[in-house]
C-alpha cells in the first residue's frame, strides 16, 4: 500500500551537513520526498512532538536536543513507506543497527542517531500534521 510518513534529520545530522546524502538515499530506495523544510523548533514544540516519551527517563534531554539546532522535515511516501524508512534508519541504536542502515552510517549515539521516523501509519499522519499543516 501507499503510505506516508514523517521523516526528520536530526540536530546532529544536519550538522554534518548530511542533509543531501540523507535525501539522496531515500530516493534512491523509492521513496519520494513530498515535502521538505528546514525548522528549527522551540523547547515547547519538542515536547508536544515527543510526548509519547514524556514518562521516559530521558524525555528531557530529547527535548532539549530536538530543538538545539536547525532540523530537517520531510513527508515521505512509498509502497509501506512507515516500514521501509525504519528499515532504512536501522535500530534506535546505533550500535545495534544493521550495516547500510542510515543510522549504522551516521548515527552517533542513541540520543544523536541521525534521522527519526513514524512508528506507524496513524502516528505519521498526526506528526505530519504537526510540521505541515
Ligand atoms: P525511535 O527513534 O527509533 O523510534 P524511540 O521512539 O524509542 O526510538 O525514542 C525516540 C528517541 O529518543 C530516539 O530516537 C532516541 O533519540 C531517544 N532515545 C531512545 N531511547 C533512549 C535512551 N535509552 N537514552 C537516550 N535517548 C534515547
Ligand atoms: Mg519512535
Amino acid at each position: 500500500m501507499i503510505e506516508q510518513t514523517l521523516s526528520i534529520i536530526k540536530p546532529d545530522a544536519v550538522e554534518r551537513n548530511l542533509e543531501d546524502r540523507i535525501k539522496n538515499f531515500f530516493k534512491e530506495k523509492d521513496l519520494k520526498i513530498l515535502k521538505s523544510k528546514k525548522v528549527k523548533i522551540s523547547r515547547e514544540e519538542a515536547s508536544e512532538f515527543y510526548k509519547v516519551h514524556q514518562t521516559k527517563p530521558f524525555y528531557n534531554d530529547l527535548c532539549n536536543y530536538l530543538s538545539s539546532g536547525p532540523i530537517v522535515v520531510m513527508i515521505l511516501e512509498g509502497e509501506n513507506a512507515v516500514a521501509k524508512n525504519r528499515e532504512l534508519m536501522g535500530a534506535t541504536d546505533p550500535n545495534n543497527a544493521e550495516e547500510g542502515t542510515l543510522r549504522k552510517m551516521y548515527g552517533l549515539s542513541i540520543d544523536k542517531n541521525s534521522v527519526h521516523g513514524s512508528d506507524s501509519v496513524l502516528n505519521g499522519k498526526i506528526e505530519i500534521d504537526f510540521f505541515f499543516k
